[in-house]
C-alpha cells in the first residue's frame, strides 16, 4: 500500500504523465479499463469516464465493432437507445482511504458506482423506484441496459465476472465491489454485513480492508444483484 501511495504522489507531480498510465501494474486502479481516467487529487481519487463499456453487448449499435446479437434478451425486449446515444462525462471523487460513516445511507436511482469497464453501476431499482423485475428481461448477458443517461449494470457483470472474486468496480463511497467470492478464502464470504460488505484481505490488499461483494443470493431465482446498499461510507455524487 505504501508503495502505491508513493506512486500516486509522483503521478500528481508530473503534469505530463497521462493520468491513466500512472499506476503500477497490479495496482487496483490499474484494473480499470482505458475508458476510465483515474488520478490523485490530494487525499482523493478522481475517476472520469464517458460511460462506454470496454466489452461486447447488443446495446452497441449493429455497426459497432463490439456489437453482438442479443442472447439472454431480444431486440424487442431491449430498452430503447444504443450506447452511442448516451455519450456523456461521468466524474466521481472518492477518498483514497475511505472510512465507514457513523450512519449508513440508502442508495438512490442513477449511478452509484464506476465499473472497471468504464460504465456505471446502478442499484436494484428502476425509474419510478420500482424493483428491476420488469426491466430484467431487457438486460443483456452482462446484466446491463441503456437509459436514462447511460449504459449501466444492475446484476452480475458476466462480461468479466461470473461466480468469482473479480473486481467489479468502486462504489460512490470509495469502497470497492467484488464478485460473489472473496480472494481471502477462495469461497463465498460468510461474514457479510447488511450491505454485503466485510473486512478481509483481497488480491489487491495484503492487509484486511473493508469491501463489498455481490451478494450470493439469487434474485428472481436467477440474478445476482450488484449492490442494493446501504452505503457504509459517505457517498459522493456521480456527475
Ligand atoms: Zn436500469
Ligand atoms: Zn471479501
Amino acid at each position: 500500500m505504501l508503495a502505491t501511495l508513493i506512486l500516486f504522489a509522483c503521478a500528481t507531480s508530473d503534469p505530463d504523465t497521462s493520468p491513466g498510465d500512472t499506476f503500477a501494474e497490479g495496482s487496483i486502479w490499474d484494473a480499470f479499463s482505458e475508458n476510465v481516467t483515474v488520478y490523485a487529487d490530494g487525499d482523493d481519487m478522481v475517476l472520469e469516464s464517458n460511460g462506454y463499456p470496454d466489452h461486447t453487448t447488443p446495446y452497441w449499435g449493429p455497426d459497432h465493432e463490439l456489437y453482438v446479437e442479443p442472447t439472454v434478451t431480444t431486440t424487442e425486449r431491449m430498452t430503447p437507445g444504443y450506447i452511442e446515444r448516451f455519450v456523456g462525462t461521468y466524474t466521481l471523487t472518492v477518498p483514497a482511504n475511505p472510512e465507514k460513516a457513523s450512519n449508513s445511507s440508502t442508495t438512490s436511482l442513477g449511478p452509484i458506482g464506476f465499473a472497471v469497464s468504464g460504465s456505471m453501476i446502478y442499484n436494484d431499482r428502476e425509474g419510478g423506484n420500482e424493483p428491476i423485475d420488469n426491466a430484467a428481461p431487457g438486460l443483456d448477458y452482462t446484466g446491463a441496459h441503456t437509459g436514462p443517461t447511460s449504459y449501466h449494470y444492475h446484476i452480475e457483470t458476466k462480461a468479466w465476472s461470473e461466480d468469482d472474486d473479480a473486481l467489479i468496480g468502486v462504489i460512490a463511497d470509495g469502497f470497492f465491489l467484488y464478485g460473489r467470492k472473496c480472494q481471502s478464502t477462495g469461497g463465498y464470504p460468510d461474514d457479510l454485513d447488511e450491505s454485503a460488505g466485510h473486512t478481509a484481505t483481497t488480491q489487491y490488499n495484503a492487509d484486511p480492508i473493508y469491501h463489498y461483494h455481490i451478494a450470493n443470493e439469487a434474485y428472481l431465482d436467477q440474478y445476482y444483484l450488484l449492490f442494493s446498499g446501504d452505503y457504509q461510507g459517505t457517498p459522493a455524487a456521480i456527475q
